[in-house]
């Protein structure tokens, strides 16, 4: 079965490839998206052995070698942020688009990138919202198109909505900017985060103007092997320690985590669900 599976999916791949000089290059990336999708095999975190120390809560929150982010924070109709939530925010570079700082770092990096390559940057559509602003939202579009308060990631400050000029929604892909960013932007810690093909996992459909910010190197272990942010949370052993690419990374539960004793750039984030995420640099 395997075999068959595996044929099948090289046919598309040259399905797609054989038929890309004569395709719009719109419909050639989303087919090759498509492809590469179900034929992804990036590189997973491996499991390691290093030497820990145990800290609460409370001196980690005290520590200057130690960030807490909210990167990892899995949030959607089924994980909602409390009805107290708000998150500290930036304006970004003064356009009245409210972003968490590292988000609105990365974003500043990956739009000079795409500019840099493409002649053209993009704009945000949306940024942070407020729980009431969701509210409104919610109030107006209904529930097929629009999340309610908690459950939407603009409520985090964590995501936005971006379009290039002339090329919103889903014709973001025809433009050579919003592909180069699609392809692009795991490099900056960035995801695409409601894939092509990932429906089924996060309840929506492709969004290629929806951008989340999760840090590196999640960003770019997500986008390699495919997987969503619904996904990823599921692929480390509770209290084991992962390496990749020069980072270390451990999901841990409880009040007292455990830390590598030799780290830099010790990132802690809550998952949302219970659970935090360690990144530190070997
Ligand atoms: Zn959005």
């Amino acid at each position: 079965m395997k075999k068959l599976a595996a044929l099948f999916t090289a046919a598309i791949v040259l399905a797609a490839g054989g038929t890309a000089l004569a395709m719009r290059p719109d419909w050639r990336f989303v087919m090759t998206t498509a492809a590469e999708n179900t034929v992804r095999s990036g590189t997973l975190p491996e499991k390691t052995v290093i030497s820990t120390e145990k800290h609460s809560l409370e001196e980690l929150n005290s520590r200057e070698d130690v960030t807490f982010s909210e990167q990892l924070m899995l949030v959607n109709s089924e994980h909602m942020l409390d009805s107290e939530y708000t998150p500290s925010l930036t304006d970004y570079k003064d356009t009245g688009i409210y972003l968490r700082r590292e988000f609105a770092d990365a974003f500043a990096e990956l739009n000079e990138d795409v500019k840099n390559n493409c002649g053209e940057g993009l704009y945000f559509s949306s940024g942070y919202r407020s729980l009431t602003e969701q509210q409104q939202i919610y109030n107006e579009e209904g529930a097929d198109t629009a999340q309610l308060p908690g459950a939407s990631e603009h409520n985090t400050g964590l995501a936005a909505d971006v379009y290039v000029n002339g090329f919103a929604g889903e014709a973001l892909i025809k433009s050579p900017a919003g592909r180069y960013m699609n392809e692009n932007c795991s490099r900056f810690g960035i995801i695409i985060r409601y894939p092509l093909g990932g429906k089924n996992k996060t309840g929506i459909s492709y969004e290629p103007w929806h951008l989340r910010y999760v840090g590196l190197p999640h960003s770019k272990i997500i986008t390699e092997n495919g997987l969503t942010l619904e996904e990823y949370s599921g692929i480390y052993d509770d209290g084991e320690w992962y390496s990749y690419s020069g980072y270390l990374i451990s999901h841990q539960t409880g009040s007292e985590l455990y830390l590598p004793i030799n780290f830099t750039d010790c990132v802690i984030s809550p998952d949302n669900c219970g659970g935090y995420f360690i990144t530190a640099h070997k």
